[in-house]
């Protein structure tokens, strides 16, 4: 092993460049380093890629306090049961439980591998009141069918769009189809803050009112008073959350949003490069794109068969691990996780398609800062993982 060889690829790792290395220099200069101008003008700058009005997004830490806040705003009544994918990260489950909401669960489909609308219409009772649909790896849900389906049974759409900044369906913006979107920006997300979110709303009282719960309940004039005009007086009117963004992240935020095109076609070079090397292997490489919609890119995931490979997803991850090659698993099945089978009494086997990807899918590293040498080290390492022996072409 070279030296080079020797280097970890780390999954995710983002593409910072010198603009937000001078821009967060430029922020701990000058003194005000909490929630201010450069949050204001990433909102902006937010709210003109997604061409939106600025008043319809709100700058948050996560996206995980995004749907928080969101469902808050929405409205939803305690207890309320909220539909959602097993093939999510827990954020989006324990979000719709700290909401005070009940999550359930609607499979995803196989090809696609974002939740089904005949899954959905099936978990459908009296007490639903909202579906949570994620974008799965950038690729858009079928947001016409869902919001046909939410207006029949006058069901609140709230986005998960932490893997779909770009993504879009006929020309219009993810997170634009539901009465909310929420993004994610942490480290390994397509556009990073190194933690933050984003609330993308359609109703102006809904939106204002996620301003106000994401900074401790203070009235909506409390957002303002963050400036040079002097003290000002601020009125709690509900118990609110912390979950403002500083200037801090927005500062990274204002420059990775300016890349957010550049970095995406450098993922679709990397992404195309592993279709074609992949071509002849016995793994389940990700569904053609559809020519309706821009895909994300987040995630590059592969299923490792193994009634086809002979090898289980975890050797897989293992020999990749030994060859310092960061993979990502995205994701083991909520369904799979303790909390929720004692909670919820969730059995993997009754969301079997989610099951089964998560039990054999692997992301390969697809980020924008991968190098042309680092792309061919993964293909490389994938092919020696799997037919090191002369298995596994097809
Ligand atoms: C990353 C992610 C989240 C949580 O985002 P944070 O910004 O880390 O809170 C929620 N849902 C999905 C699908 C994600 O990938």
């Amino acid at each position: 092993m070279n030296q080079v060889e020797s280097d970890a690829i780390i999954f995710g790792a983002p593409s910072i460049g010198d603009e937000e290395l001078r821009e967060v220099d430029a922020v701990l200069r000058s003194g005000w380093l909490g929630t201010g101008p450069r949050v204001a003008a990433f909102e902006a700058q937010f709210a003109q890629f997604k061409a939106l009005e600025a008043a319809q997004v709100a700058a948050v830490n996560s996206c995980t306090a995004a749907l928080h806040v969101s469902m808050v705003a929405a409205g939803l009544e305690r207890g309320a049961e909220v539909i959602t994918t097993p093939l999510t990260f827990c954020a989006t489950v324990n979000a719709i439980i700290h909401a005070g909401l009940r999550p359930v669960l609607a499979d995803v489909d196989p090809i696609s591998q974002c939740i089904s609308v005949e899954a959905i219409e099936a978990a459908i009772t009296s007490r639903t009141q909202a579906i949570i649909p994620v974008h799965f790896a950038g690729r858009m849900c079928d947001m016409p069918a869902i919001m046909a389906l939410a207006r029949k049974h006058n069901l609140k759409v709230i986005e998960d769009c932490a893997h779909a900044v770009e993504a879009d369906l006929h020309d219009k913006p993810a997170g634009t189809f539901g009465d909310f979107g929420c993004f994610s920006f942490y480290v390994t997300k397509n556009v990073t803050t190194g933690e933050g979110g984003m609330v993308v709303g359609q109703n102006q009282d809904e939106i204002n009112r996620v301003r106000v719960l994401a900074l401790h309940g203070l009235d909506k004039d409390a957002w303002h008073r963050f400036g040079d005009k002097g003290y000002k007086h601020y009125k709690v009117v509900e118990a609110g959350f912390k979950y403002n963004m500083t200037d801090i992240q927005a500062a990274i935020g204002i420059h990775q949003l300016a890349r957010v095109k550049q970095n995406w076609k450098r993922r679709k070079i990397i992404w195309e490069q592993y279709q074609n090397a992949f071509s002849d292997l016995e793994i389940v490489t990700p569904a053609e794109f559809l020519p309706n919609q821009t895909h994300g890119l987040h995630l590059y995931t592969i299923r490792i068969t193994p009634a086809a490979t002979l090898l289980s997803r975890d050797d897989f991850l293992e020999k990749m691990n030994a060859v310092r090659v960061g993979c990502g698993v995205h994701y083991v099945s909520v369904a799979e996780h303790p909390f929720y089978q004692d909670s919820f009494g969730w059995k993997p086997e009754n969301y079997r398609h989610s099951t089964q990807i998560g039990r054999e899918t692997v992301s390969l590293p697809l980020s924008a800062a991968l190098t042309d040498a680092q792309v061919e080290r993964v293909i490389r390492s994938v092919r020696d993982a799997l037919c090191g022996d002369g298995r596994n072409k097809k």
